[in-house]
């Protein structure tokens, strides 16, 4: 193992790795309902996904996260999560998922040597489901959680997109579940993306929140989980079990922690999530590109990592929407 590190001296040792940029939900502020879909030679075989995974290994990604689209509308998911955990130097492979499919593929998914998964979770009433999803999956999602925290995808933890005049009268609701049934919920602001039609509701800021949540729950108790080790804060109401965790992606600039790359399901490795520069794998790949060669286009883009975002000046995403970068 090398050691990954940006010009900024950051040292990257996470990818994240979207397998598909198809989800089985449209949600409001993700997809980007204009934008294409990728066409099946487009995306990355399960075999160019495990070289990169060897290359950015070497040079010391030990995490690898898989996302999408939605990851689990991939066949065989199970499979790549068996190709990657085998790969010296990753000591951990995750996944992010809208949970629809997760109750049918949480014990293959175990048994593949998956070690836990995050569930996207907005609200817990059925008609807001179908508004903000634009499905009608709610309870296939709730019945997703637990399947894997019986089978011990655990910690399951549940991103929460609080969106104002939307789902934010649900903060409290999601945060006693932290105590009545020990659920770990992060509460993720909501960034602008070129023709989300989210972006209009204004971002409901981690400082509301928190202060949303002490009001009424009481004081917050700051906790520190092994399992988080990206921009989240975490905290603890009393007697709770489960933990409440804050990404104030907007309005808490956390580029001085990032430690990640993000590889598109078309083989774009993308430095930042917030920024469109790309360095182009899949031709690489396909035209038969050493794992030295691929260690050295990763290398090339740790160049380009940028020190920051640039939200604060109104510069977003233009290229891509979220459902096609993977969050
Ligand atoms: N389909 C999977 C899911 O729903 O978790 C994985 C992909 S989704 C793009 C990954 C995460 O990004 C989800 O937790 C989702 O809520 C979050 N997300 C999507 N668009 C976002 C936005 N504009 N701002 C903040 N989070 C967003």
């Amino acid at each position: 193992m090398i050691g990954l590190a940006d010009s900024y001296h950051r040292r990257i040792n996470y990818m994240r790795i979207s397998v598909t940029d198809r989800c089985d939900l449209d949600c409001i502020y993700c997809s980007g309902r204009s934008a294409p879909h990728l066409s099946h030679d487009d995306i990355l075989r399960y075999e160019e996904i495990l070289r990169v995974v060897q290359a950015a290994a070497h040079l010391g990604v030990q995490k690898v996260r898989l996302t999408g689209g939605e990851p689990l509308a991939r066949l065989h998911l199970s499979r790549l999560v068996e190709m990657l955990v085998r790969v010296e130097g990753i000591d951990e492979v995750s996944m992010t998922t809208n949970g629809t499919l997760l109750a049918h593929h949480a014990a293959e998914l175990k048994a593949a040597g998956l070690k836990r998964v995050n569930v996207s979770l907005d609200t817990l009433k059925a008609d807001r489901f179908q508004q903000i999803t634009r499905g009608d999956k709610l309870r296939d999602v709730l019945n997703g959680i637990e399947v894997a925290r019986e089978v011990g995808l655990n910690p399951v933890k549940l991103n929460m997109v609080a969106l104002r005049d939307v789902n934010d009268d649900e903060i409290l609701d999601f945060a006693r579940k932290t105590v009545a049934d020990g659920w770990h919920v992060r509460f993720i602001e909501c960034m602008p993306f070129v023709s989300s039609t989210a972006e209009d509701n204004g971002v409901v800021a981690t400082s509301e929140i928190i202060s949303t949540i002490e009001q009424s729950l009481g004081k917050l108790i700051p906790c520190f989980p092994s399992s988080g080790n990206g921009p989240a804060r975490y905290y603890q109401l009393p007697e709770a079990t489960g933990t409440l965790g804050f990404i104030g992606a907007v309005t808490e600039c956390f580029c001085t922690e990032c430690n990640r790359f993000r590889l598109t399901a078309d083989g774009g490795l993308r430095p930042c999530l917030l920024d469109d520069d790309e360095i182009d794998l899949k031709g690489p790949l396909r035209r038969g590109a050493t794992i030295e060669e691929l260690e050295q286009l990763i290398l090339q883009a740790a160049t380009l990592k940028q020190e920051q975002h640039h939200l604060a000046e109104e510069v977003v995403p233009a290229k891509r929407q979220m459902r096609q970068i993977g969050g």
